[in-house]
């Protein structure tokens, strides 16, 4: 349709977001990590029986299993959806011939776009390091910094800075970073207008909200999403909820659920901004389920559950797709997780 005929029919629409909707598009993709079903189930009913994925209009199934084993891990899953192949594992960024993968938000920068990486755990960790780092283990923390230090990545926010300035081999990333602006605190991350920002939250593993992890994901994505709605490129954006994961593995309710509405509220920022931005789409997926959880009882007084756990590791059960804005229809159906991947770059034209 051109431009001229689809104003015509649709003013609304097109005055109503800041960008018109054949503008380049966006891309939000929020990541629960170790978030099945049931950990939305019960992250709903722990949020006085609602959540922001309500407002998805679309809805999809994605088999997360590894190369080899049905039971991924947030590597192999991570690569899957950053990258488009199937790896053993472990392994990032790297496919069974050993080859180098080009992730996404790689992609996305070579054509012109912006990019950002929000998480609760440190930067370097398995989900996040998917989309920059290509090693073969997800344990190397130290090598996973210095790839994030070369990348192309123009907002970070997340743990881990010790693996940057308290490193074996003596460097500092953190100086060498010349062209990022490393930020002290959030305060100096919101102010600062350098092109490519970055803020180390914690020196290690971020604790979690039970532990007094301030429940602050949606301020960190509000406040990315200010700077990148500013400039005239495009972005490609990755905000996870960590530890809705470790919460999983440490079969403790509580834990999945806390961390679930957090990442909720965040949700609901990304939904916020795609409401205002018609050029956006928002992916809300996981990487895999953990801990085999089920909800075998509960009350619908004050919506309390009662929750089992069937393991300490993952399972190999497929988790939700929920997406919104253009291009969502993309992502009905049941796939792999791989075609996470090829959807994004489908929706975004390039190859
Ligand atoms: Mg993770
Ligand atoms: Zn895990």
């Amino acid at each position: 349709m051109n431009k001229i005929l689809f104003f015509l029919l649709f003013p609304f629409t097109i005055i109503q977001g800041q960008q018109s909707i054949d503008a380049p598009l966006n891309v939000i993709l929020l990541i629960g990590d170790g978030m099945g079903l049931s950990q939305v189930t019960a992250g709903m009913y722990a949020n006085k029986n609602q959540t922001v994925l309500e407002d998805f209009p679309v809805i999809g199934l994605s088999k997360t299993h590894a190369l080899k084993n049905l039971v991924t891990d947030s590597a192999a899953s991570g690569t899957a959806m950053a990258c488009g192949e199937k790896t053993y594992n472990g392994v990032l960024g790297i496919n069974s011939k050993n080859e180098k993968l080009q992730s996404v938000l790689e992609i996305c920068e070579d054509n012109g776009y912006n990019s950002g990486l929000i998480v609760n755990s440190s930067i370097v960790h398995a989900t996040p390091a998917s989309f920059y780092a290509n090693v073969s283990s997800r344990k190397l923390y130290e090598e996973i910094a210095i790839q994030l230090s070369e990348s192309d990545v123009d907002y970070f926010i997340g743990g881990g800075k010790k693996y940057f300035n308290q490193r074996e081999d003596g460097r500092n990333l953190i100086e060498e970073m010349n062209s990022i602006d490393v930020v002290k605190n959030f305060k100096k991350f919101q102010k600062s207008d350098a092109g490519k920002i970055g803020f180390f939250t914690y020196d290690e593993e971020p604790p979690s909200i039970n532990d007094g992890r301030e429940p602050v994901l949606g301020d960190y994505l509000s406040a990315t999403l200010d700077k990148l709605d500013n400039r005239e490129e495009p972005f490609f954006l990755m905000v996870e909820g960590s530890q809705i994961d470790w919460g999983g593995h440490a079969n403790d309710i509580d834990y999945i659920t806390s961390e679930f509405i957090e990442f909720n509220n965040a949700i609901g920022v990304a939904l916020n901004f795609a409401k205002n931005n018609l050029n956006t789409l928002v992916i809300v997926t996981a990487d895999h389920e953990t801990g085999g959880l089920a909800i075998k009882m509960g009350k619908t007084k004050n919506f309390e559950i009662v929750a089992s756990f069937n393991t300490l590791g993952h399972s190999a059960t497929m988790v939700p797709v929920f997406s919104y804005g253009k291009f969502s229809k993309l992502f009905s159906g049941i796939y792999e997780n791989t075609q996470i991947f090829h959807k994004i770059i489908e929706a975004i034209g390039v190859n």
